[in-house]
């Protein structure tokens, strides 16, 4: 039974809403990197895991292969062994396809070559998957006035998500789909404004008219607008060797 005294569907425990719900309900950061972010990590962890030696994922992980972030995934996840156990019939399958013997640099071969930088496993994956998520968040969003409210009080959506979900959201009905944009709107382009507002103080405080100044909330605008615009943010890490200063 809910507040209003009716009886609610077991909606919080279907294969759907429950992903969605851990993705919204700590309110940090934007919800649907989020669920990317999660459906990433368990990826990696189960093709060098649980998967590792079923052979249709090994078939898989071999005709997709992986693109360069998410080998950094694969490497942080598994064990130098099942890295290693992956690569072997990767790079099996790789020179079969763009080295056949004795056929040379055919044309087939060399688009095998050149399709290898296009595809990967996880990224495949994970796209079906955040396609899916992002429908069952529209369906969530239509069917509980609840999970509105928790849709409304994220602290924002980055710009690819914002795309994203305002795609989905136009299978709604009409009336339904201009409130859908608007919840959505609202939520990225305030922090749009926010970031703009510190980007450009972030600016400003290398004036030295401006020494001495508070920083105010700017001191990582840097990565929050990369964040926002590209849903990931970036490694800051590196040292300023070799940088235009
Ligand atoms: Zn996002
Ligand atoms: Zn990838």
């Amino acid at each position: 039974m809910n507040v209003y005294g009716k009886v609610v569907l077991p909606m919080r425990e279907d294969i759907c809403s429950i992903p969605i719900n851990e993705a919204f309900g700590p309110k940090q950061g934007c919800p649907f990197c989020r669920i990317r972010d999660a459906a990433e990590e368990r990826m990696a962890l189960y093709i060098t895991g649980a998967a590792m030696m079923q052979p249709d994922v090994r078939q898989e992980t071999n005709r997709l292969g992986f693109c360069p972030r998410h080998f950094d995934q694969v490497l942080q996840k598994g064990s130098r062994l099942s890295v290693a156990l992956i690569l072997e019939s990767l790079l099996a399958q790789v020179a079969e396809e763009a080295f056949p013997q004795g056929r040379g640099a055919s044309k087939k071969a060399r688009a095998a070559a050149a399709a290898r930088q296009e595809t990967c496993f996880i990224c495949e994956n994970v796209d079906r998957g955040m396609a899916h998520s992002v429908e069952c968040v529209v369906a969530l969003w239509q069917r509980e006035e609840e999970f509105r409210q928790l849709y409304a009080s994220q602290p924002y959506i980055c710009l690819p998500h914002y795309a994203m979900a305002l795609k989905a959201g136009q299978k709604l009905p009409r009336r339904e789909a201009a409130l859908f944009q608007e919840a959505t709107a609202r939520l990225s382009q305030k922090a749009l404004g926010a970031l703009q507002e510190d980007v450009t103080h972030f600016c400003r405080m290398y004036d030295y008219r401006n020494a001495g100044e508070d920083w105010g909330t700017s001191r990582d605008a840097i990565q929050r607008a990369v964040g926002w615009l590209t849903s990931r943010k970036p490694d800051m890490s590196q040292d300023a060797g070799g940088k235009n200063r």
